[in-house]
C-alpha cells in the first residue's frame, strides 16, 4: 500500500509543477449567480446554470413531488425492473420540445454520448469528430472501436475532405459497406462559438453520412423556446442524432437523444450506458421535466431576454469583446495554465468565481478563464465583473468567439 499511494503522489506532483493539479473546492450553498465557499460569497460565472433554474421553486417543487410518489431511488435499469412514470413523462415532453418522433434520456449527457455513439457505430464504420467535441463523445468515440477522423475546429474543407476519404473506403460493386457519423456541437463548451450546421448538413448530405449535434450548451438558450441552434437555422430535420444535456439550462441532471423512434428503439437494444445502469432518481427526471415547462414558458423567454441582455452589456463593458460573439460563454485566452490559474485567484480574491480551464479540458498551452454569464445575473452583477476584469487586466485578453 505505501508504494501504491507514493506512485500517486508521485503522479500528482508531476500535475502540480505542470499546474495541471486539480482539486474540488467544497460549495455551501445551492448553484446560484452568488455562492458560499470557504466561509466567504462569491459573485460566481462559473455554471452552466444558465437560466438559473437549478434552484427555482418550480423545479424543486417537482422533484420534492417524485420523491413523494415514485421514492428516492429507482430500483435497477429501467430495462430490469420497469421504466419508471417520470421518465416516460419526460421523454413525451423532449419528443414534442425536439419536435422528433420520440426521445430517450440517460443518467448523464456523458452516458448519453457513450451509449448513443457505441451503439450506432462499429469497427467498419468511421466516425468524423470536431477538433473540439466534449470529451464523453471523444471517449465514445475511442471505445466504439471505430475509425476515428478529426477535422479542424468548424473547418468545412477539412469536413469534406474527410468525409471524401470516407466514402471512397469500403465500396464493394458500387456499395458502400461503411457507415459514417460526424459529431459535432452547436455551442462549444469552452470557446462558446457556434458550429455552422447549415452548410454540415449540406456536407453529410452529400456524402450520405449522419449527423450527431451535441446541444449541451444551446438547449434552453438557442431557437424558438430554447429547441437549441438546429432549430434556430432550420435543419432540425436533417439531423439523426440530436443530442443534449438536463443539466445545464434546464437546471436537473440527466442527458437525452432525441430523434427516430427507430433510433430509440435501436438505443434500448444497444445503448450500453442505459441498460448496464441504474436509473437515476425519479425526482431528478420530474424536475428537468418541469425545466423543460419553464424554458418554453412566458417566464423562460424572459430569462433569455435578461441573459441577452447581460450578454451585450458584458460585451459593450469589457474590452477586446468582439461585437460578433453570441453565446453566453467567453473564453479569456491566456494560454499558459499558471497564468490562468494566477488570473483565477486575483478575480477570488476580489470574491468573483471563474473557472480556469487547462489541459485536458482544453489543448496544452491553451488556458484561459471561462466567463460564463446566466439569466440570474444583474446589471450590476456584469458591471463589477467587467470591472474587477480591467482592474486586474495585465494579461492580454484575446477573445476567440463567434
Ligand atoms: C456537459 C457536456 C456534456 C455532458 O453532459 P453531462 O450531463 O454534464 O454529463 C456533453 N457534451 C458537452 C458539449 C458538454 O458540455
Amino acid at each position: 500500500m505505501p508504494s501504491f499511494d507514493a506512485e500517486l503522489r508521485h503522479r500528482l506532483d508531476f500535475l502540480r509543477e505542470r499546474n495541471l493539479l486539480r482539486e474540488l473546492r467544497r460549495v455551501d450553498s445551492a448553484q446560484e449567480s452568488r455562492i458560499e465557499t470557504g466561509g466567504r460569497t462569491l459573485l460566481n460565472f462559473s455554471s452552466n446554470d444558465y437560466l438559473g433554474l437549478a434552484n427555482h421553486p418550480a423545479l424543486k417543487a417537482a422533484a420534492v413531488a417524485a420523491v413523494g410518489k415514485f421514492g428516492a431511488g429507482a430500483g435497477a435499469s429501467r430495462l430490469v425492473c420497469g421504466s419508471l412514470a417520470p421518465f416516460h413523462e419526460l421523454e413525451e415532453a423532449l419528443a414534442a420540445f425536439k419536435r422528433t418522433e420520440a426521445a430517450l434520456t440517460f443518467a448523464t449527457g456523458c452516458a448519453a454520448a457513450l451509449g448513443a455513439i457505441t451503439a450506432l457505430a462499429g469497427p467498419d464504420d468511421v466516425l468524423i469528430l470536431d477538433k473540439l467535441v466534449h470529451a464523453s463523445i471523444v471517449d465514445a468515440a475511442r471505445l466504439s472501436g471505430a475509425k476515428i477522423r478529426v477535422f479542424a475546429h468548424n473547418d468545412l474543407d477539412d469536413l469534406e475532405a474527410k468525409l471524401r476519404w470516407a466514402a471512397g473506403r469500403n465500396v464493394e460493386n458500387g456499395k458502400r459497406k461503411t457507415e459514417i457519423l460526424v459529431v459535432t456541437e452547436s455551442v462549444f463548451s469552452m470557446d462558446g462559438d457556434l458550429a455552422p450546421l447549415r452548410e454540415i448538413v449540406a456536407l453529410k448530405e452529400k456524402y450520405n453520412a449522419w449527423l450527431m449535434v451535441d446541444e449541451a450548451h444551446a438547449t434552453g438558450i438557442f431557437g424558438a423556446g430554447g429547441r437549441g441552434l438546429a432549430e434556430e437555422l432550420g435543419v432540425n430535420d436533417h439531423v439523426e442524432v440530436q443530442m443534449g444535456t438536463l443539466g445545464k439550462a434546464l437546471g436537473a441532471s440527466g442527458g437525452f437523444i432525441a430523434g427516430s423512434r427507430a433510433l430509440m428503439d435501436w438505443l434500448i437494444n444497444r445503448a450500453r450506458s442505459l441498460i448496464f445502469s441504474t436509473a437515476p432518481v425519479p425526482a431528478a427526471a420530474a424536475a428537468a421535466r418541469a425545466g423543460l415547462q419553464m424554458i418554453q414558458s412566458a417566464e423562460g423567454e424572459s430569462l433569455r431576454t435578461n441573459l441577452r441582455k447581460r450578454i451585450a452589456q458584458f460585451k459593450t463593458v469589457s474590452a477586446n469583446l468582439p461585437p460578433t460573439a453570441r453565446s453566453m460563454i467567453f473564453p479569456f485566452m491566456l494560454g499558459d495554465e499558471a497564468k490562468a490559474l494566477d488570473a483565477a485567484a486575483r478575480l477570488r480574491e476580489q470574491d468573483i468565481f471563474v473557472p480556469a480551464i487547462r489541459y485536458p479540458s482544453v489543448a496544452r498551452g491553451a488556458a484561459r478563464l471561462r466567463i460564463s454569464l446566466t439569466a440570474a445575473h444583474t446589471e450590476a452583477d456584469v458591471s463589477e465583473l467587467a470591472h474587477v476584469l480591467n482592474q486586474i487586466g495585465d494579461w492580454k485578453l484575446k477573445m476567440k468567439n463567434a
